[in-house]
């Protein structure tokens, strides 16, 4: 008998079917280019970084803003500003828009902004926990909030757990009907205050998905790699980036996050995963066909004002 663990674990990955999704975080809300002058930071920056990481093997970017002065900021304006010039290059990369607001920097609704312009995917920081010195809130009245914004925006949650009472909480949002499949969850790993970025913890953390979930990693500084690599032997899908590491190897800053890609693009090919192009992300994780999202918002633009209705 396969058992719902059993099963969430497999996600069409048993059977070698599951192509490997690579997300790559550019920029997070903390690093700074006194740490690595290759961190993108402007919105120009940060829309070239998503182009070399598609360009590299990239399926998704995950996106934060940061405001004149580099602070991590939730602007909606510069959001879209991001997603447009992306667009306007003709990139059909996934972007996953943070609702983080740099873990306690920000309010609930200034965090939840993002979620009005729709991005195909946009994170779901599923509780509440230390990190670092702060406190990163994430009450399930906010919670609920949040799950029903991004559901009436068609809006996919990037379900991310930094300890395994995250993913009960997840279970229960999911009992109460607040969240509906399909679930893509990340699993956040070696953060100060969540759970140490260890094999031991990731396959505790998948035994406990629902049916049927897919599930990703990303784990901070010198365990990202490691941890990437054990997900993709566990039939998972893998993160990098700037917003989780810095270093190509100890001591070695990386010269960008597309090398970062690339580097799990090699280790995946030796391992027989193929990796997913953006559309074929899209079809495992239940999103729209891109035709079909443009069709729709065409639809819905008003041609007299060119704005949305
Ligand atoms: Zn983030």
């Amino acid at each position: 008998m396969v058992t719902s663990a059993t099963s969430a674990q497999g996600a069409g990955a048993a059977d070698g079917s599951d192509r490997l999704i690579i997300s790559c975080a550019t920029t997070g809300s903390w690093p700074t280019k006194a740490q690595n002058p290759a961190l993108p930071v402007t919105e120009e920056e940060i829309a070239e970084a998503a182009l070399a990481c598609r360009e590299a093997g990239a399926a998704v970017v995950h996106i934060h803003v940061r405001d004149a002065e580099g602070r991590v900021t939730c602007d909606p304006t510069r959001y879209a500003r991001v997603r447009e010039l992306i667009e306007a290059r003709g990139c059909d990369v996934i972007v996953n828009m943070s609702t983080g607001g740099g873990a306690g920097q920000t309010t609930d609704e200034e965090r939840m902004a993002p979620v009005a312009l729709a991005p195909e995917i946009a994170s779901f920081d599923c509780g509440s926990l230390n990190f670092g010195d702060r406190v990163f809130v994430n009450s399930p009245p906010f919670l609920r909030e949040l799950a029903g914004r991004m559901a009436r925006h068609g809006v996919l949650p990037e379900i991310e757990c930094f300890e395994a009472g995250h993913v009960e909480n997840a279970r229960r949002l999911i009992e109460e009907g607040a969240l509906r499949p399909p679930f893509w969850f990340q699993f956040v790993l070696g953060v100060r205050g969540g759970a140490p970025a260890t094999v031991k913890q990731l396959v505790h953390m998948v035994e406990m998905l629902p049916p049927g979930a897919r599930w990703s990693v990303c784990a901070i500084g010198r365990a990202q790699l490691p941890m990437d690599v054990a997900a993709m032997a566990m039939g998972g899908h893998v993160r990098t980036g700037f917003e989780d590491n810095l270093y190509y190897r100890k001591g070695e800053l990386a010269p960008s996050n597309a090398q970062l890609v690339a580097r799990l693009v090699r280790i995946a090919d030796e391992l027989n995963r193929p990796v997913a192009t953006p559309d074929e992300a899209r079809a495992m994780l239940g999103l729209r066909p891109r035709e079909l999202a443009a069709k729709e918002t065409a639809a819905k633009t008003d041609h007299a004002t060119g704005a949305p209705v």
